[in-house]
């Protein structure tokens, strides 16, 4: 698994649509028009995937070639179109039908500023992307096309902003028809959240989720030798601070140890079979001496996606998350709203779990220790631990409704870690919106599950340019949420997906 390859291969298509009206000559200043505009959006920091111009396209037929090029053409992850002149409408509809990336209507003009003392009429033939683009818009409509539209002039940061998002969510719709995950165990007995239709992930998401027994991956664990293990450790003691117990001399070593080849274990068995993501169970350690704590929070760390107790939906979509943050990763991890804080000034959610934390969100440098873990009846977990710094996050969670799937996603601020000398697990702090009682409300209302991801760099607009492309049901709790309001999205969201099940 490698995203910087994937970004590094992954390219955006520009087009430009126009009509043979004008005359041809236009057509030189459109190319050199359109060529510039690409250019600017490449030297924008703000967009991670190259930009290419592609063509000017003027008839149905180079429409409808240009859609099946960008079909099969492998590094191709999305398209941007913009109409710098009128383009008749009916003349996409052949290759609209035929769209398969996805799409970004970008609503901008060459010129910034109208040339109030010399506009002419060689100016209104060339600049008309403000009629060009509503005709071009209602043909996506009456098509139903599912698209982003930004609109704004193209150097603008914010435009920039919105076309760098999408790019990183069109990037990781690619890799999302590429997902593996690999299931060690089944679902934790009896949870209901955790469970759904992986036929329907296949099919909505490109989600491929498998099976395997834990005996499959004891075979790997048990294979790594020693030496591997040890190397690993050098790398720990160089990265994070350890328990004198867990070092060479302590008396328990031989746990790092075995923490060490459980993470190189996954990580061959998951790199074997090609897969990005990955579940656990407490319930099915048979053949494993410990639950695998410090391996799954290294290998998240590594943008592997991971979700405890079997739930492979959220496993895959931190995957899906880490990719759109990839390079700009202020924190990504598995997480579970563990305990609530119900002070009335200052009610907050302790977010952590038994172990499984990435250290993506870490504040400072964790510590690698060991504790009984309570629960599954085997050794004591080696985990790290560590505190989350205040900002900004999204805590997302995707669940199945029977029919379709939903994505909920609540903005949350992550606050000041307090200290809690006595809880062997990492952490964070967080104050829901518009405030807990309200969120937890909504939520609930919703079926958010107990386990969500955590990030500090994906975006609550990007989880919903990813709900768009995959066609399910968004819904957002944020500083807007007024629960009366919210019941009535619900129950029209019900209306709506109940209907697109019968067409
Ligand atoms: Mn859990």
């Amino acid at each position: 698994m490698n995203i910087e390859k994937l970004y590094k291969e992954s390219c955006i298509w520009f087009v430009t649509g126009s009509q043979h009206l004008y005359g041809d000559d236009i057509f030189s200043k459109i190319n050199e028009n359109s060529a510039q505009i690409c250019t600017t959006l490449n030297n924008s920091e703000k967009i991670p995937v190259k930009i290419i111009y592609k063509s000017l396209l003027t008839d149905a037929g180079q429409i409808t070639q240009l859609m099946h090029e960008a079909n099969s053409d492998e590094t191709c992850v999305g398209i941007i179109m913009w109409m710098h002149t009128f383009s008749p409408a009916k003349m996409w509809i052949s290759g609209l039908t035929k769209a398969q990336k996805p799409l970004l209507h970008l609503h901008t003009q060459f010129n910034r500023d109208l040339p109030f003392e010399t506009i002419d009429m060689d100016f209104m033939n060339l600049n008309q992307s403000a009629h060009g683009d509503r005709e071009f818009g209602f043909i996506n409509t009456r098509l139903g096309i599912n698209r982003e539209v930004v609109a704004g002039h193209y150097t603008e940061d914010g435009v920039q902003q919105n076309i760098g998002n999408w790019s990183r969510v069109a990037v990781a719709w690619k890799d999302s028809q590429q997902t593996k995950v690999a299931r060690f165990g089944d679902n934790m007995r009896n949870v209901a959240v955790t469970e759904g239709d992986k036929i329907e992930a296949q099919i909505r998401f490109g989600y491929r989720v498998d099976g395997f027994g834990v005996g499959d991956l004891t075979e790997y664990v048990d294979a790594v030798t020693a030496a591997e293990a040890e190397e690993l450790i050098e790398e720990y003691q160089s990265r994070y601070s350890i328990d004198a117990r867990l070092l060479k001399g302590g008396d328990e070593h031989a746990s790092l140890i075995y923490a060490a080849r459980q993470e190189r274990g996954i990580e061959n068995f998951l790199n074997e079979g090609g897969y990005s993501s990955f579940t656990t169970t407490f319930e099915d350690l048979h053949g494993l001496d410990q639950l695998p704590g410090l391996a799954c929070q290294r290998l998240m760390e590594k943008g592997f996606g991971f979700g405890a107790e079997g739930d492979w939906k959220t496993a895959a979509l931190l995957h899906t998350a880490k990719v759109i943050a990839f390079g700009n990763d202020n924190g990504t991890s598995f997480m579970e709203d563990y305990t609530y804080h119900l002070e009335p000034s200052n009610q907050i959610v302790l977010g952590a779990h038994m172990l499984e934390i990435c250290p993506s969100i870490a504040m400072q440098k964790p510590a690698i220790t060991i504790q009984p873990l309570g629960i599954g009846g085997k050794n004591p977990p080696v985990r790290m631990i560590f505190d989350t710094a205040p900002g900004k996050a999204i805590n997302a969670s995707l669940i199945d409704l029977g029919n379709r799937f939903r994505l909920i996603v609540n903005n949350v601020a992550a606050v000041e870690p307090r200290d809690l000398p006595n809880l062997p697990v990492a952490r964070v702090l967080l104050k829901p919106e518009p405030d807990l009682k309200t969120s937890t409300t909504a939520w609930i209302l919703a079926g958010g599950a107990h386990h969500t991801v955590f990030t500090k760099s994906v975006t609550n607009e990007q989880f919903c340019m990813f709900a768009r492309m995959a066609g399910i049901e968004i819904i957002t709790i944020d500083q807007n949420t007024d629960l009366n309001q919210f019941r009535t999205t619900l129950k029209l969201n019900e209306i709506y997906h109940g209907l697109q099940t019968l067409f």
